[in-house]
């Protein structure tokens, strides 16, 4: 008999595929544990010198068939892995006694913390060993090893929650679907979903049930998997399997009056940042500068964020490019700025708010981003994150003026911003809503906790009545309107993406994989009509009756499947 569960949908798709179970993380072997009883220091050496080559070919034979991001993961592993200075540190603990799992999991342990001291790419390369390590010490175990497992038919993937390693080998064309028991609407799980393009629930707590090569039907659109899918799942999945493929995005956001509605990309490199202008971007709605310090024990020096900055105004030349200043804190903590004994990071010293606690960063960064602007030709436009009261806002559009920025401005993310928005934008430029924080904060329901995804959801219709202040905020603003944009992850969703623009916002930012399936909805619809649904999701009592009173509206989302 088919068997339901419920998660929150994160990345639209129905497929039917069988289950194939992550497997659990390696637990660490005693400290110290000694040879196994009636085993010499010799055969245990040898056993671990056959683990190890057997991971080394293993994952070379891998990387052999794997390409682009997954390769290189792969390669870089296997190189660790055929490290003989790690295997001869292990067998010399082995022959004072250590058995074969604690003694490559301590001499790892040591290279790792040598590589982290180094910084840098160094740095990175800790991951690798650990990874290294988890392998040698599964198959000197029997179990399976970490990471995504390897099938011959193409799987469901399942598991508590994907970490960023997990995900760099993720190959989209083996995967049909992640489904997660954790994990909330902005885990790395759903982010990487959408950048894959692949369906994906989360926040499916009773889907620790299923186990490999159960057969299940996955819908992203209504966060639902089945197990043993019947006739209707078997219907919708052919459905989706043929729907009209979607147009690439020309490259100018509209309704289908004509009303402009300019369409931008959020970005976290220069990578990012050309790969968004190919997909048609009409600019950078957010760009997230912490990718030049998270994971650094020191400030970037001016050289190097003028660099990092450089390489996504140059692949905008002409456009618009909206910074968003230094956001440490919380999610994206800092060695070198932010406190981690706070009690609440999330309501603790984070965003804007790091500039009293150590000055001088921010100031640093906003030269540097002047200096980049002044040698490109990008339209440079800098906000703050989290800004909580007009004085924050004045404070930093004067920082901006003194740096020789020309276009300040401030996210909307926690409430008072979005319930003083008159009196806020009255003081800058414009206004950018990041709806992850707003949704968090509006909710008090912390971002990253899954079993509180639900409240997670921009489509509630609380967060929807903010947005709307703050537009018409914006719109009231002393001096003349200002322009109130939207970058967190909401205007991915093409059906909110309407709502939006009915809410009054003037821009829409987004991952750019978004960008053709929003462009292609909001032509559906003309200003009016936009309006008329965003008043719909208003008046709903919940996310859930929200988003389907709107998707009701817009029937051109299942000939997308979208
Ligand atoms: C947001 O909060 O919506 C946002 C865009 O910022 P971040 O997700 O980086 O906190
Ligand atoms: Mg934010």
């Amino acid at each position: 008999m088919s068997q339901r569960f419920a998660g929150v949908g994160v990345s639209a798709g129905r497929v039917i595929g069988p289950v194939r179970r992550m497997p659990e993380a390696i637990p660490a072997p005693a400290d110290g544990a000694p040879l196994p009883e009636g085993v010499t220091a010799e055969q245990e050496s040898a056993r671990l010198a056959e683990a190890t080559r057997t991971v080394a070919a293993g994952l070379k034979e891998r990387a052999a068939t794997a390409t682009g991001d997954a390769a290189a993961v792969l390669k870089a592993t296997a190189l660790m892995a055929s490290d003989r200075s790690l295997l001869k540190s292990a067998t010399r603990l082995v022959a004072s006694g250590t058995c074969a799992e604690s003694a490559i999991w301590e001499a790892a342990d040591a290279v790792a913390t040598q590589l982290s001291a180094l910084g840098g790419y160094m740095a990175e390369r800790a991951t690798d060993v650990l990874d290294v390590r988890a392998r040698i010490v599964a198959e000197l175990r029997g179990v399976p090893a970490p990471g995504i497992p390897d099938a011959d038919v193409p799987f469901v993937l399942c598991a508590t929650d994907l970490a960023p390693a997990d995900t760099a080998t993720l190959d989209p064309t083996r995967v049909l679907a992640l489904v997660t028991s954790g994990g909330g609407p902005q885990s790395h799980t759903a982010i990487v979903a959408r950048s894959l393009g692949l369906p994906a629930i989360v926040a499916a707590a009773e889907t620790t049930v299923l186990a490999d090569g159960d057969v299940v039907f996955v819908d992203g659109i209504d966060g639902t998997v089945v197990r043993e899918p019947g006739a209707a799942e078997a219907a919708l999945a052919e459905a989706y399997a043929s729907r009209v493929s979607l147009p690439d995005f020309d490259g100018s956001g509209a309704l289908a009056d004509g009303h402009r509605v300019p369409l931008l990309a959020n970005v976290g490199s220069g990578a990012d940042a050309v790969d968004a202008a190919a997909a048609g971007a009409e600019g950078v709605g957010l760009l997230r500068t912490e990718f030049c310090f998270l994971g650094r024990d020191t400030e970037p020096t001016h050289g190097e964020q003028v660099r990092a900055y450089r390489a996504v105004f140059d692949a905008f030349a002409g456009s618009k490019v909206v910074v968003r200043t230094l956001d440490a804190g919380a999610d994206k903590p800092l060695p070198f700025l932010t406190d981690d004994s706070e009690p609440n990071p999330a309501l603790g010293v984070r965003g804007y708010r790091t500039d009293a606690a150590v000055p001088g960063v921010l100031e640093r960064q906003l030269a540097a981003i002047a200096d980049a602007e002044a040698a490109s030709g990008a339209e440079v436009w800098t906000m703050a994150p989290m800004i909580s009261t007009p004085s924050e806002a004045a404070a930093f559009a004067a920082r901006c003026a003194h740096a020789g920025l020309k276009t300040p401005g401030v996210m909307v993310e926690v409430p008072s911003a979005a319930v003083m928005a008159r009196q806020v934008t009255s003081e800058v430029a414009f206004a950018s809503i990041g709806t992850n924080d707003l949704t968090q904060y509006t909710m008090a329901a912390d971002r990253q906790l899954g079993p509180l995804a639900e409240f997670n959801d921009p489509w509630q219709p609380a967060v929807l009545h903010l947005i709307q202040t703050t537009c018409d905020g914006g719109a009231a603003s002393v001096g003349g309107p200002k322009p109130v944009g939207v970058c967190g992850e909401a205007p991915a969703d093409p059906a909110l993406a309407v709502v939006l623009v009915g809410l009054g916002v003037a821009t829409l930012s987004m991952n750019r994989r978004a960008l053709p399936a929003v462009a292609a909805i909001l032509k559906t619809v003309d200003l009016a009509a936009a309006r008329r649904i965003a008043e719909l999701a208003l008046g709903a009592g919940s996310a859930a009756e929200a988003r389907s009173l709107v998707r009701h509206e817009l029937p051109e989302l299942d000939v997308f499947g979208l």
